[in-house]
């Protein structure tokens, strides 16, 4: 069984395809070469054996003093046998036949055990002629034998009297027979070498890929470090290559989820700690009716912070997973950036704040309002959330304003606000998910609630999901700008420039 398997492996391998090629090609040159050499042969043997017929049919023509153009002349006493033996007399295998001027046979020489069936028609006829090449049944032997005949009209003075037809074997020494052995052999020994040099050619380059093979089996998910370190250069070298390039963004993107994992653990289990203390404290003896109004509103408002960020999480595994549906409509920029802004009005007047619309043209896209929406309430939330921390008597601005890029085929969504400003050192990580620049401030500030560092990562997340990009800039003490590019309706864009 386990023979079979292995037979079986091996037949469907591609080094045995490989070399099954290689074969099938090789046979098929050889065996057209072969079949060249062997019509060159034929053709090489037809004009020797013409060559003899010629000079056979001129010493029959001498030797019996027939002119070949007297019928009568077969009727001379021992024709056609010639007193010479050599190559130009009529030998024993040779065969001459008499043919009236209907065709019909009128006398048979030599070793046939049936008429041979010669083609008399003018164009197998003639001086100059080419010969004919026929099979003919040979007495005592089983297997017709090639003839080559040449056929002259014979004439009896200017009247046609019939036909003589001479023929000799086509090889009379075994030559084509040899050949084809031969060539059979070579044929054969060169394509089983062919088969076993493929084979071992196919398996040799092949072998990296086993090795390949044999190391992926070995890699398991939570050893996603291992490398496979093949030096070369050529086609496996780069599979080697882009198989650890993808290696290299597996375990980026496991370690990036079991950090988010933790993080997230990390983040719920403060909450949870706090409302496990809080409760069990006001359970351990009678309180005031204050009091416990007091518990109930830090468990209220850290089952907000927790909801808040279960929510949070939810959009961003959706992101992740490709599952958020996006339910694109034609909107408009400066719409959301308004509707968003008067909804966070109050927010930032009971802040002291003063939240307001800059330039806000028409610029229309193609999203999903929803999502488009939340990115934008988190991004003034964010602005007004972190200005609100300005000490009092410095400005507290948050503004909105919209654009279109004069390329005409994409527009920005600005926030501008006077906040602290971020450190330069941080604009690189402050779309990571739960990076906050300091940790401390925005936990305990009184001002600023806590945020779970997840607000930015899901407006990247919405804008590249729209096709666009987020961008900051800020300076501490100043402020920051956050910028949102989107790509225009192309569609709108169109329409709205024919109008
Ligand atoms: P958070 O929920 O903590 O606000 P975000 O992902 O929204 O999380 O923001 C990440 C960090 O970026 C925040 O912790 C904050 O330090 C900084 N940040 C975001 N927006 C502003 C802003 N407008 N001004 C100053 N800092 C900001």
């Amino acid at each position: 069984m386990k023979f079979f398997n292995r037979l079986n492996l091996i037949l469907h391998s591609i080094r045995f395809r490989l070399a099954l090629w290689f074969v099938f090609i090789l046979a098929i040159l050889l065996t057209g070469f072969s079949g060249m050499l062997f019509y060159m042969q034929i053709q090489e043997l037809q004009a020797e054996t013409l060559i003899r017929l010629e000079a056979k049919l001129e010493n029959i023509e001498k030797a019996f003093g027939a002119d070949l153009t007297r019928p009568q002349f077969g009727e001379a006493p021992g024709f056609p046998i010639l007193p010479n033996d050599d190559e130009s007399s009529f030998q024993k295998e040779d065969v001459l036949a008499l043919y009236t001027a209907d065709g019909e046979l009128q006398k048979l020489w030599g070793p046939v055990s049936r008429e041979p069936s010669l083609d008399l028609s003018p164009i197998h006829v003639g001086e100059g002629r080419g010969a004919v090449i026929e099979s003919i049944s040979i007495a005592n032997t089983d297997d017709p034998v090639q003839y080559v005949f040449k056929i002259v009209p014979l004439y009896s003075g200017e009247i046609f009297t019939g036909y003589l037809a001479l023929g000799s074997p086509l090889d009379p020494g075994g030559r084509l027979g040899r050949l084809f052995a031969t060539l059979i052999t070579l044929i054969g020994l060169t394509l089983l070498v062919s088969f076993a040099g493929g084979f071992w050619l196919a398996d040799r380059a092949m072998r990296p890929v086993k090795t390949i093979a044999a190391k992926a089996r070995s890699i398991s998910e939570t050893d996603l470090s291992q490398r496979f370190d093949l030096s070369k250069k050529d086609e496996i070298g780069q599979l080697a290559e882009t198989f650890n390039s993808m290696l290299g963004r597996l375990e980026a993107a496991f370690a990036r989820q079991r950090q988010f994992t933790a993080d997230a653990s990390h983040e719920l289990r403060t909450p949870l700690t706090i409302v496990n203390l809080e409760t069990m404290r006001a359970l351990s003896a009678p309180r005031s009716t204050k009091e416990y109004q007091r518990v109930l509103e830090i468990v209220q408002s850290e089952n907000e912070l927790m909801r808040q960020l279960v929510n949070d999480l939810l959009t961003l595994a959706r992101m992740d997973a490709g599952r958020e549906p996006l339910i694109r409509e034609s909107l408009d920029l400066s719409d959301l950036a308004l509707d968003v802004v008067e909804r966070l009005a109050p927010l930032a007047a009971r802040q002291e704040i003063k939240l307001e619309t800059g330039d806000l043209p028409e610029v229309l896209i193609s999203g999903d309002r929803q999502s488009l929406t939340q990115m934008l309430t988190n991004l003034v939330e964010n602005a007004v959330k972190y200005t609100a921390q300005n000490e009092t008597g410095k400005v507290r601005n948050v503004l909105v304003e919209t654009g279109a890029h004069p390329s005409g085929t994409e527009g920005w969504v600005r926030v501008t606000d006077t906040g602290p400003g971020i450190p330069g050192e941080h604009l690189d990580h402050l779309f990571d998910r739960f990076y906050r620049v300091d940790e401390s401030r925005t936990q305990n500030e009184e001002t600023t609630p806590a945020g779970s560092g997840l607000g930015l990562a899901i407006v990247q997340g919405v804008a590249q999901l729209h096709g666009g990009r987020v961008e900051v800039k800020s300076e501490p003490g100043k402020g920051s700008t956050f910028e949102i590019t989107l790509p225009q309706d192309s569609l709108n864009v169109k329409s709205s420039s024919a109008q």
